[in-house]
């Protein structure tokens, strides 16, 4: 079973309690994709952590929210 690339690589999807438009896209969506982003490069001083999420329009693929640090 092939999944599409996008698919393999998303960390985590979440329903939504109620369907919100992308505003991207403009259809109506009842999940969210979490993606996790891994920090590949990074001043020696700075203190942003070593990975972070982003949230994506499962249709179009649109990035929604970024968050540096743990969305917990
Ligand atoms: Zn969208």
């Amino acid at each position: 079973m092939d999944e599409p690339v996008a698919e393999q690589m998303i960390e985590a999807e979440y329903t939504l309690e109620s369907m919100v438009l992308c505003p991207n896209c403009q259809e109506g969506i009842e999940n969210i994709h979490v993606v996790r982003m891994l920090r590949t490069k990074v001043n020696f001083v700075s203190g942003l952590p070593r990975r972070a999420q982003i949230l994506v329009c499962p249709e179009c693929k649109a990035v929604l929210a970024a968050y540096l640090g743990s969305l917990i």
